[in-house]
């Protein structure tokens, strides 16, 4: 798999706003946020995207999710909402091919997306 700057970020190796960690996964605020809050979430494990995930990632996708909700929990933001997305591919509009979620959150989001 081919290196991207989310892996460098987990490395240390570039600079990020890191909001949350924990063993396997690892937040930090999009440089080019799209609401109030906008954070990705990540694997540490890096898996290029959704379409390459398996059954052996399961878990680790489950934490991703996890990671993510618990972080909008703790910051005050579930009972307003928030909106979850993982892009896929071209069509999806994937830029980095690292699997991210990206979170989004202090406003009101619509439906559908562009
Ligand atoms: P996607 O288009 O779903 O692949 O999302 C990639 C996201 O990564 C975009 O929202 C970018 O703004 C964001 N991004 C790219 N490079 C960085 C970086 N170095 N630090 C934080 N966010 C980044």
């Amino acid at each position: 798999m081919s290196d991207t700057i989310f892996a460098k970020i987990v490395r240390r190796e570039i600079p990020a706003d890191i909001v949350y960690e924990d063993d396997d996964v690892l937040g930090f605020r999009d440089l080019n946020p799209q609401a109030p809050v906008h954070v990705l979430f990540i694997p540490k494990r890096a898996i290029a995207t959704l379409d390459d995930a398996t059954p052996a990632d399961a878990e680790l996708l489950g934490k991703l999710l996890l990671a993510a909700a618990a972080y909008a929990r703790a910051q005050g933001l579930a009972e307003n909402g928030y909106r979850t997305v993982i892009n896929t591919n071209t069509h999806g509009g994937q830029t980095v091919f690292h699997i991210h979620v990206h979170l989004l959150a202090g406003r009101q989001m619509t439906w559908p997306p562009g």
